[in-house]
């Protein structure tokens, strides 16, 4: 014979992403973000000025698109199989 426990159990969830450079909210949906965002997460090492530092930020397609329109050496692309 089971006997049960109920307990309540807190869960920490993504309730929206915000573009760090705009500023965008990115609202959750049951299947992800509404929109696409870029993640960056770096951990910096020893062979830079910022060792031991972990750098994270997140930014909206458009943000995204007015970033790399800056790179003197474009983003390298490739059309990838949809799922
Ligand atoms: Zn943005």
């Amino acid at each position: 014979m089971y006997k049960f426990i109920t307990r309540e159990i807190k869960r920490k969830e993504v309730e929206e992403i915000v573009c760090n450079r705009c500023g965008k909210r990115i609202h959750m949906t049951a299947h992800g973000p509404e929109e696409d965002v870029l993640h960056v997460e770096q951990h910096w090492g020893y062979f830079s000025k910022k060792d031991g530092e972990c750098h994270k930020f997140d930014l909206c397609e458009e943000c995204y698109d007015e970033i790399v329109k800056e790179f003197r050496v474009p983003v390298e692309r490739r059309e990838e199989a949809i799922v």
